[in-house]
């Protein structure tokens, strides 16, 4: 594999050169064939270290694959711009929005969920979550992630349709640069960097609406008394999707981003990638030269070198020139090229999604099979059905109620003038429902203690009370008196309760009861 921003020359080594054509003429054909229209390599021995960037002009095409980026893009950021304004009633003293994350009072909703500091572990899983999915589509179908759904490749696609509908297409745009700086050419650059900005500013605006009530900041950023942070951030997001989807494009996904790199490591023979057959395209004519060949008996493939599917390419690659980092596999070349077959009435799918076994058994004259369910689609799967079985259990069952507790430090234990031991704890009481709850607080594993809480709200049956309110947790100082004598450097577990006076279950912690 090759960077993206370097010739896509690469041919698979272990694969031969179809037919009669040898490997080194095909990588010799391929070397000529340019990136991008008007790009003239130089010899080898006087290339620089540094390359410096050739601005990508994607042609607009039409095609299965484009219909699906579209429906993609607008699903997914319809998802991102109106996401904060769907409602979610949770009742009184909640909030209603559906998705937020409320820093100020440290909580995570998503529509039914409630996630508290103390229950990061979910977000764990999720993250295990989101990279298993990663590598199983990485595994069924190469880099999906990054040709549909990455939110560079889906901002990317959407100022270069902007760029195209106001500077024209592509051979439009690169003529209108070759002339002058006139008042139309002015113009339409300028109402590019307008809508740029503006969808770019309204994606920073979209961003901290996640982070409180949605109509609620609308309407206090626009009378400007919002806090100076969410202007911050608005600016923040606004200047990287400008910077990063307008001017840097192919570029993030060429040179900054991690992924294709790690994807590379992770791919096999078996995963789908967008290939070009070169086992019926080469050797490459044209349709005139093609007819030459053949009258002559010499054989001539199907890619009749017209760079339809470099032209259309968002990131400049030749996918002709076999696999290559620079490659988002987005299929647009695959609708391009499908056009092109269509009209001069040759069998489409000349580059398709396709594996690199199925290109070395068509060399030996075998039928292409793929292969799905292989051990590591079957791993990826089982992962994400355990995590996701495990997180799906948890949330079940998780109780409104929750306590932690932390021991004293320093000193371990005191011992009182009567003799008795005591250890003193801070105790946590999480009381995740929307009413007041008191709770009796309890302890168990000693066999003559007592226990008492500071600032505690009476007894019930000889326990501490300790009102939490809705929604809320509490810090109280517990303090636990064993009468009995103990052991030397006794260290016993106990376990501290806590149980709703209202009824329900009780819920307990861990932790142990120290002696000299
Ligand atoms: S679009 Fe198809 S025919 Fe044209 S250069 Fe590309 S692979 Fe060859
Ligand atoms: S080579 Fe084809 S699939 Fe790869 S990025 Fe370019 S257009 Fe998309």
């Amino acid at each position: 594999m090759r960077s993206g921003g370097d010739i896509a020359l690469t041919m698979p080594e272990s694969v031969a050169p179809p037919g009669q054509v040898a490997l080194a003429a095909l990588v010799d054909d391929a070397a000529r064939t340019p990136l991008i229209s008007g790009y003239e390599p130089e010899p080898e021995d006087e290339q620089p270290l540094y390359a410096a960037r050739r601005k990508v002009y994607p042609q607009r095409v039409s095609g299965t694959y484009r219909r699906i980026k579209w429906v993609v893009l607008a699903v997914t950021l319809g998802v991102y711009y109106l996401l904060p304004f769907v409602r979610w009633d949770r009742g009184p003293n909640a909030p209603s929005q559906a998705v937020l994350i409320d820093f100020p009072n440290r909580r995570f909703y998503f529509f039914f969920i409630e996630i508290w500091p103390q229950e990061v572990y979910y977000l764990t899983g999720l993250l295990i979550l989101a990279a298993m999915a990663l590598f199983l589509m990485n595994a069924v179908a190469g880099r999906l992630w990054c040709g549909y759904l990455c939110p560079q490749t889906v901002w990317t696609d959407l100022f270069q349709a902007i760029e195209r509908w106001t500077e024209g297409d592509r051979r439009e745009h690169l003529r209108r640069n070759r002339q002058p700086w006139t008042a139309e050419r002015i113009a339409r650059t300028g109402a590019k960097h307008f809508l740029w900005l503006m969808v770019a500013w309204w994606t920073g605006g979209a961003w901290v609406l996640y982070f409180a009530d949605a109509p609620t900041l609308v309407h206090d950023l626009a009378t400007f008394q919002a806090p100076l942070i969410a202007y911050v951030f608005i600016g923040l997001l606004t200047f990287t999707t400008y910077s990063l989807a307008g001017w840097m494009r192919e570029q993030v996904c060429v040179y900054m981003c991690p992924w294709p790199r790690i994807q590379a490591a992770l791919t096999d023979e078996y995963a789908l990638n967008v290939t070009y057959r070169y086992d019926r395209g080469e050797p490459r004519a044209s349709l005139k030269k093609a007819a030459v060949l053949h009258a002559e008996g010499l054989p001539a493939g199907d890619c009749i070198d017209c760079l339809q599917c470099v032209h259309v390419c968002p990131t400049g690659v030749d996918i002709r020139g076999g696999p290559n980092l620079g490659c988002i596999q987005c299929g647009l070349c695959i609708d391009a090229c499908d056009a092109v077959m269509k009209k001069i009435g040759r069998p489409a799918r000349l580059i398709a999604y396709d594996t690199d076994i199925n290109i070395k058994r068509r060399e030996q004259g075998l039928t292409p099979f793929y292969r799905i369910i292989r051990s590591r689609t079957v791993l990826y799967a089982a992962i994400i059905a355990a995590v996701g079985m495990v997180m799906s259990y948890a949330l079940a069952t998780r109780t409104n109620d929750a306590i932690s507790v932390l021991h004293d430090r320093n000193p371990l234990f005191v011992r009182l003038s009567d003799g008795a031991l005591r250890n003193a704890y801070t105790v946590r009481i999480l009381n995740k429902s929307l009413e007041k709850k008191t709770f009796a607080i309890t302890v168990s594993g000693l066999s003559d203690a007592d226990i008492d809480v500071i600032g505690g709200s009476g007894f019930a049956d000889g326990n501490p009370l300790v009102e939490v309110g809705p929604d809320q947790s509490r810090e109280v100082r517990v303090l636990v008196t064993e009468r009995e004598r103990l052991n030397p450097k006794a260290a016993i577990p106990i376990k501290l309760s806590i149980a709703p006076k209202s009824g329900g279950a009780a819920v307990s912690a861990a932790d142990h009861f120290f002696g000299p």
